[in-house]
């Protein structure tokens, strides 16, 4: 944070009206906050941090970084199937960062607040001579005992994705520089599925008690899905020609089946990758156009074979393909953004 501005003000003229309508947060002016589920509730908790250079190029704008920092928050919760309410909010700043930027950030996130009913409980503010780093820990609600956890498929069940899979990875390669698409219309569509991303905050709490596993898609489709098989015991065989594309993915990756398949590795989708029996088949779908958000069956639960992939992806033949390790991973110097 640049020298000169103080912590407590910056509180006081940027984030303090975050916090009404929370009386836990005690309008952010003690040490820590409170916050009781309505009864019959329990919290579903999660943290997300986001890094410049890591997660998002350094050269993105405030508003879009606090969009983004809230958003693959939201994800994580509306794949457990819970209601998001509130959450805290630590920011690590470098000596670049001066006041219009905070504004900027904070206004940025009045609008997210606004728009998916959430409230700011408190946070920290510090300074780094290291990159700019956003830290949210997010509270949803749900029914006691009825989170969607990762580790409730079985053997036999079909596997569900929402939306679409892969703009968020072409639109990242757009804003690196790394892939040319001619059309304003189809780079604007995807810069924006990468810079913000649409948590499934109404889906995801329709899937309680229909979905048996789930996961939000932030590592890559086959990654995650991979993290449902690891929970459940069981590995998954998905058909690449019903894995759902936008038509403007769709039509920037043409033939380049090798690019078509990174799609499913790329991650950044904030999607939710699920199970559900075949019984439930009919109420998938109407949850699916009740809730507005596609939902498409893209394969199905298996026991596991000793020396064969979690996850199995077979083209239009049948035959199996090569997605690699697959997913995101930090601490491969490679991957760096
Ligand atoms: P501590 O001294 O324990 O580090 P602080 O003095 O930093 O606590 O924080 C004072 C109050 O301001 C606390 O209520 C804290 O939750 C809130 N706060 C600090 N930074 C932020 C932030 N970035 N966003 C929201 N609340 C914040
Ligand atoms: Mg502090």
């Amino acid at each position: 944070m640049a020298t000169g501005i103080d912590e407590f003000d910056l509180i006081r003229s940027c984030f303090a009206r975050l916090s009404s309508g929370e009386p836990g947060a005690l309008d952010l002016r003690d040490d820590a906050a409170w916050l009781r589920p309505e009864a019959g509730m329990e919290l579903v908790v999660s943290a997300d941090a986001i890094v410049a250079g890591v997660h998002f190029p350094d050269t993105i704008d405030p508003a879009d970084i606090a969009r983004r920092a809230l958003r693959v928050n939201l994800s994580d919760i509306a794949a457990k199937g819970a209601r998001p309410r509130a959450y805290t909010l630590s920011l690590v700043l470098p000596q670049t960062v001066g006041l219009d930027w905070v504004e900027a950030f904070a206004a940025s996130l009045g609008d997210e607040q606004r728009e998916f009913g959430v409230t700011l409980l408190g946070g920290d503010t510090t300074g780094t001579p290291g990159p700019l780093t956003i830290n949210i820990n997010i509270f949803g609600e749900i029914s006691e005992n009825s989170m969607i956890t990762r580790s409730g498929a079985s053997a036999g069940e079909d596997v569900y994705v929402s939306g679409s899979i892969g703009d968020a990875m072409l639109g990242l390669a757009v804003l690196k520089g790394d892939l040319t698409v001619e059309n304003g219309d189809d780079r604007a569509f995807l810069e924006r599925r990468f810079l913000r991303p649409d948590p499934r905050v109404t889906t995801g709490p329709a899937l309680v008690g229909v979905a048996s596993a789930a996961a939000d898609v932030s590592d890559g489709l086959v990654a995650d899905l991979g993290h449902i098989c690891s929970a459940s015991n069981l590995a998954a065989r998905v058909d690449l020609e019903a894995v759902p594309l936008s038509e403007t993915a769709r039509g920037t990756v043409t033939d380049d089946q090798p690019l078509r398949i990174n799609l499913l590795t790329g991650g950044d989708d904030y999607e939710i990758v699920f199970t559900a029996p075949v019984s439930a088949r009919d109420s998938i779908e109407l949850i699916s156009s009740e809730t507005d958000v596609a939902i498409s069956r893209i394969g199905i639960m298996t026991e596991k074979t000793s020396g064969a992939p979690e996850v199995v992806v077979l083209d239009g033949s049948g035959n199996p393909v090569e997605v690699g390790v697959g997913g995101f991973r930090h601490f491969e110097e490679e991957n760096a953004r």
